[in-house]
C-alpha cells in the first residue's frame, strides 16, 4: 500500500519550500509539514515565486502529492480569546494567502484556549473569527487539530470540534487533523483505536479527517499534558502505533510525525524506517546519533 508518511520539517527564509522538501527527502518521507516561520511567532517572510516553482518542480520529480503537504499556522494564535480578534482574523487571512501562494492546501489550527472565558464562549469566539477568516472560494482547508486539553485548551474531544465545525458557515473549508499523542493525552484509548475511529466517524464523520499526526506520549492516557515521545518510547506503544498508521479507513491520509529530537538531531529518518519496516528499532537514539554526529 502507498503509506503517505513525513515529519514536521523547517521552513527558512533563504530556500522556503525547497528547502523544506528537501529536508523531507533526506528523512525518506513522501510528504512534510513546515511552519511559514517561527511556530511561536507571527512574524512571516513573503514568498518567494521562484523558489516555489523550484519547489514544485521537485516535488513532481519526486512524486510527492502536493495535496499531501501540510502547513501548520503558529501557535500562539488563540481564536477563542477575543482579545486579539482583529489580528487574529487579518494574520490567518494572511496565512491562507501565504498557503495559496505555495499550492498547499491543508493548513492546519489549533483550535485555542478559552482561558477562564468558559467553553461555550471560546467556542462561540472560535466560530467568529473562523467565519470572519474563511472566503468562499478559497483553496485551502483550515484542519482543526485534536488537542490534549492542557490548561483551558478547547478542541479535546470529537464534540467540542463538532460544535466548532456546526458553526461555520462555509464548513465545507473546515477539515480535521487527528494527533494521537494529543487524543491519548485526552483520555482517548488507542488501545482499541477501533472504538476511536468509530466515535470520530459518529461525531465528526470520517470524511473530514484530512491530517494525522503521529506522536508517542511521554504521559499516560487522560493526562492532559501534551509531551510528545519519539515512535515506541512512549505511553502509546509502537503496536498501537502501527494500528493507526496503516489502518484501513486512514489509508490516503498523510501521516506526520512531530516527535522530538534525540541530542540536536532529527529522528525522522530512522523512525520512518521503523514504521515502514513494521518493526521496533530499540536502539533508535544511538542509530540518530551515529547518523547525524
Ligand atoms: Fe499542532
Ligand atoms: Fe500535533
Ligand atoms: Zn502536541
Amino acid at each position: 500500500m502507498n503509506l503517505v508518511i513525513g515529519s514536521h520539517v523547517s521552513f527558512k527564509k533563504d530556500t522556503q519550500m525547497l528547502g523544506s522538501i528537501k529536508e523531507a527527502l533526506s528523512y525518506g518521507a513522501n510528504t512534510f509539514m513546515f511552519y511559514t516561520g517561527a511556530p511561536q511567532n507571527t512574524k512571516r517572510y513573503d514568498i518567494d515565486n521562484k523558489l516555489t516553482k523550484q519547489a514544485l518542480d521537485l516535488l513532481i520529480d519526486n512524486n510527492i502529492d502536493i495535496n499531501n503537504v501540510v502547513v501548520h499556522a503558529p501557535y500562539i494564535v488563540n481564536l477563542a480569546n477575543d482579545k486579539n480578534y482583529d489580528f487574529n482574523v487579518s494574520f490567518l487571512k494572511q496565512e491562507i494567502k501565504r498557503v495559496e501562494l505555495l499550492g498547499v492546501s491543508l493548513l492546519v489550527l489549533h483550535p485555542g484556549s478559552h482561558v477562564g472565558l468558559g467553553e461555550e464562549k471560546g467556542i462561540q469566539n472560535i466560530i467568529d473569527s473562523l467565519n470572519d477568516v474563511i472566503y468562499p472560494d478559497q483553496k485551502v482547508f483550515i484542519c482543526l487539530e485534536t488537542m490534549a486539553g492542557k490548561g483551558t485548551e478547547l478542541g479535546r474531544n470529537f464534540e467540542q470540534i463538532k460544535k466548532i465545525i456546526d458553526g461555520i458557515k462555509h464548513s465545507e473549508k473546515i477539515k480535521v487533523c487527528l494527533d494521537t499523542c494529543h487524543i491519548h493525552d485526552a483520555g482517548y484509548d488507542l488501545n482499541n483505536f477501533d472504538k476511536v475511529i468509530e466515535d470520530f466517524n459518529k461525531i465528526i464523520g470520517l470524511d473530514k479527517l484530512a491530517v494525522i499526526h503521529i506522536n508517542d506520549s511521554k504521559n499516560e492516557k487522560n493526562s492532559h499534558k501534551d509531551r510528545h515521545e519519539n515512535i515506541g518510547y512512549g505511553h502509546i506503544g509502537f503496536d498501537n502505533i502501527l494500528t493507526v498508521i496503516y489502518h484501513d479507513k486512514l489509508k490516503s491520509i498523510p501521516k506526520i510525525l512531530e516527535t522530538p529530537y534525540i541530542m540536536q538531531y532529527p529522528p525522522y529518518k530512522m523512525e520512518i524506517e521503523m514504521i515502514r519496516n513494521k518493526k521496533f528499532n530499540d536502539s533508535l537514539i544511538n542509530d540518530v546519533i551515529n547518523y547525524y554526529k
